[in-house]
């Protein structure tokens, strides 16, 4: 017999939520089931306390979004089951996400914990990516969207050793720096994490930014046939960045540290004058883009959002322009082909994808999660399928 308590206000402290148990199973349940609302990722936490103590079968979730983790993560920590719906609802779930994305049937004690830290985050692809790749080199882990409002509270309460590694995405990437005991000298040099890895030995937050390798090692992928030595392809090479934001940081730090020489051009013309000064690089308004050409075949990066859905008609230059570049990235990957992509290969030049930067900073986050080579090709084709 399940006897079950749904409390639609809040998740109560582990104190009450005990007594609840303790009534529930005086009652003569052989199930206790407590299901509460979530108003905080870190209410998760506290419905973990009590099944990993309950000394009955007991069935512990949190409803909304807020409290999706616990709908997955009960399996880690004693739950008796877990509900899936049948074709998925906010918050919850479906059966099918629960066996094939997030391998419910595999996760035990030994789990370890992974996730994407935003707000929103449920539109996320990443899960499907990790967990895949996961489950393909059979390493013990789960990757979840984690809906988290404070990251610092997140972090506290989150704080099994279990929890062992973190994506970051807007608005979190400032506030997950602010939070590591150690920080990659790069990721500091751009203000912003893309990655959070938590130290076996020590259990230190060790920050990094992986973002910017991912851009780079597409951009270098593309132009490795035109060098020879061991130097990078973009070493001394004219590399023009629009775009002053995360995006915007990262590859003006990432091309600094190939020896190319910098220039960034920005709508706020004070925002690329502060990056280009860090990067000891040039600076250039956005709208004389267009006329900018000293040189021939440069290199030139988007990394505003221009072009970006559902604004695909967009395009942060004019074609005319495109010809003095040799190649051109664009780290707007939705949709796959923009507007300035489709340009640039009709004005000649070669043409790096954003998937491309997306899916070489995971695969530098898969290794740094599980300490094997990640599975590229399976990667891969789980992004297709999943853009
Ligand atoms: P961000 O920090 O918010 O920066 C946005 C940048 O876009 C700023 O430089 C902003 O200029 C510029 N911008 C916005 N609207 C503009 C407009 N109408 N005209 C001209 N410039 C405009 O964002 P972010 O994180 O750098 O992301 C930028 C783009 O890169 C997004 O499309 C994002 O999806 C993409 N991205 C892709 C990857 C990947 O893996 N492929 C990774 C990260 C980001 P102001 O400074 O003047 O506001």
């Amino acid at each position: 017999m399940i006897v079950s308590s749904h409390n639609l206000e809040n998740t109560p402290s582990v104190e009450e939520i005990g007594n609840l148990a303790a009534t529930i199973q005086a009652s003569g349940a052989d199930v206790v089931k407590i299901v509460t609302t979530a108003l905080d990722i870190t209410d998760c936490a506290r419905l973990f306390q009590v099944l990993v103590h309950s000394q009955v079968p007991m069935i512990g979730i949190a409803m909304g979004e807020k409290g999706f983790m616990s709908r997955v993560l009960c399996a880690k920590f004693g739950g008796f089951l877990t509900f899936g719906s049948i074709e998925g609802a906010p918050g919850q779930p479906s059966i099918t996400e629960l066996l094939d994305l997030y391998n419910f049937r595999h996760i035990g004690v030994a789990t370890k914990v992974h996730g994407v830290i935003g707000k929103p985050i449920s539109h996320s692809k990443s899960p499907h990516l990790y967990n895949a790749a996961f489950k393909s080199v059979g390493f013990d882990g789960v990757y979840l969207p984690l809906l988290v409002d404070n990251v610092s509270d997140f972090l506290n309460t989150c704080s099994s050793p279990d929890f062992v590694g973190y994506s970051y995405t807007i608005p979190h990437k400032l506030d997950g720096l602010r939070c590591c005991d150690e920080v990659d000298p790069i990721a500091k040099a751009i203000g912003a994490i893309s990655c959070m890895i938590k130290r076996p030995n020590d259990g230190k937050l060790i920050g990094y930014n992986v973002d910017y390798l991912g851009a780079i090692a597409a951009i270098e992928e593309q132009l490795k046939d035109s060098i020879s030595g061991s130097r990078s392809p973009l070493y001394g090479k004219l590399f023009v960045v629009m775009g002053a934001g995360g995006a915007g940081k990262a590859l003006a730090y990432g091309g600094k540290e190939k020896g190319a020489r910098i220039v960034v051009a920005n709508r706020t013309y004070a925002k690329a004058k502060e990056l280009a000064s860090k990067v000891g690089g040039k600076t250039i308004p956005l709208s004389e883009l267009e006329k900018f050409h000293p040189e021939e075949g440069m290199i030139l990066a988007n990394a505003t959002s221009v072009g970006m859905k559902p604004n695909i008609d967009d395009t942060p230059i004019p074609k005319v322009a495109l010809k003095h570049y040799s190649l051109v990235f664009d780290a707007v990957y939705t949709p796959k082909l923009t507007r300035l992509l489709r340009e640039s290969q009709e004005a000649g030049a070669a043409i790096v994808y954003g998937t491309e930067m997306f899916i070489n900073q995971a695969f530098v986050q898969f290794e740094r999660f599980t300490k094997l080579p990640a599975p590229k090709q399976l990667m891969r084709d789980v992004l297709a399928r999943n853009t």
